[in-house]
């Protein structure tokens, strides 16, 4: 197994000394105690910022494994191009280490991609082609195809795969679990995750699960319109998390069985708590951490006192202030924005 990065905490926490490379802030993220949001219940929910990644989230740590992983067995040869399909984040994490390890990187993507998420991708010298989200495995235009295309004619080219890549899992049971743990002492009670690849909450919560003999809950969180909750698909308006496939054809590397439950959050409560931890807890934060958090307070009202309440947010504000933090958008994404201080002015 691949560990990612050299250890950094210390230099870092000193804040003296020169790292040899960007890749060396990938992990090792703060986390941060909710005070507001959680006034009147007995537990602690603990928000674990992803966003201070160098590529701004999580998936900069599945982004090193991926690459480290596929150069040491071979798969990923020097110089040979890698193609991913992406709603941003995997993306951006590729584009950058792919860059500082002399890959170029093509990033298959949604129309429903933020222009702040399309605008990182380019600065960070990734090649982008958008792709049908809905369009089924059987379509042309489906982006896992036309990655499979693009990667048919380029030579050498690596399909990355983060939904089947057991280095997206391996990723975060090598460094998020750990760092829960060390981080809370061995306190964690309960570990909540957003669904996306169902990578982050697959081996964070494989890891907090094996070294605390089974007694970490571990929760997913899914936005309304994905079937990981066992509903019908429907649209889904919250970035990188949920899928629309039936449960045969979910992400390989999801084990639903590290999961001991599965939490649809309704998009209105998402938007809401994406807005209140802005302006009540100073947290400026993506749509899937409002769903990890509107999570983790339910768990929070029936979990016993004292419980301590871990969740992750997978990335920050900034590159959803046309959407989030945009009321016209809410409106139009079907979410009442009536209260809420509209964003998109200047
Ligand atoms: N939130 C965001 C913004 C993401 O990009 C992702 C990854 N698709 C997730 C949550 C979910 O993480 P994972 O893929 O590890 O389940």
């Amino acid at each position: 197994m691949t560990i990612i990065g050299e250890p950094t905490g210390v230099r870092r926490a000193t804040g003296v000394g020169i790292l040899s490379s960007v890749t060396d802030l990938i992990g090792n993220t703060p986390i941060v105690e909710l005070h507001n949001l959680t006034s009147g219940l007995d537990c602690r929910v603990l928000v674990k910022l992803e966003s201070r990644n160098p590529g701004g989230s999580s998936k900069d740590r599945i982004a090193l494994n991926l690459i480290r992983t596929a150069e040491a067995d071979g798969s990923l040869l020097p110089g040979a191009t890698i193609v991913e399909s992406s709603s941003g984040n995997t993306g951006i994490g590729l584009a950058l280490v792919g860059q500082l390890t002399g890959h170029p990187v093509i990033i298959i993507h949604s129309a429903f991609i933020s222009s702040e998420k399309r605008a990182l991708l380019t600065a960070y010298g990734a090649e982008l082609v958008e792709a049908d989200w809905e369009a089924g495995p059987e379509n042309p235009q489906n982006a896992r195809a036309i990655a499979d295309r693009i990667a048919a004619e380029i030579p050498n080219a690596w399909r990355s795969s983060q939904y089947v890549n057991e280095a997206n899992p391996q990723a975060h049971f090598a460094t998020t679990g750990p760092e829960i743990w060390d981080q809370t002492a061995g306190q964690v009670t309960h570990f909540v995750a957003g669904i996306g690849t169902g990578g982050t909450v697959t081996g964070t919560g494989r890891f907090l699960k094996s070294i605390s003999d089974g007694s970490v809950t571990v929760v997913g969180a899914n936005p309304v319109g994905s079937t990981y909750g066992g509903a019908e698909a429907a649209t889904i308006i919250v970035d990188g998390v949920g899928t629309r496939w039936p449960e045969s054809n979910w992400p390989s590397i999801f084990d639903k069985g590290v999961t001991d439950e599965i939490l649809t959050i309704p998009d209105a409560d998402v938007y809401e708590t994406v807005r209140r931890l802005a302006v009540e807890e100073s947290l400026l934060l993506g749509p899937s951490s409002g769903l990890a958090v509107a999570a983790a307070l339910e768990v929070a009202r029936t979990a016993p006192a004292g419980s301590v309440i871990v969740v992750i947010a997978p990335d920050g504000g900034g590159n959803y202030l046309s959407k989030a933090f945009n009321n016209s958008w809410l409106e139009t994404a079907g979410v009442n924005a009536d209260g809420f201080a509209d964003g998109s002015s200047d």
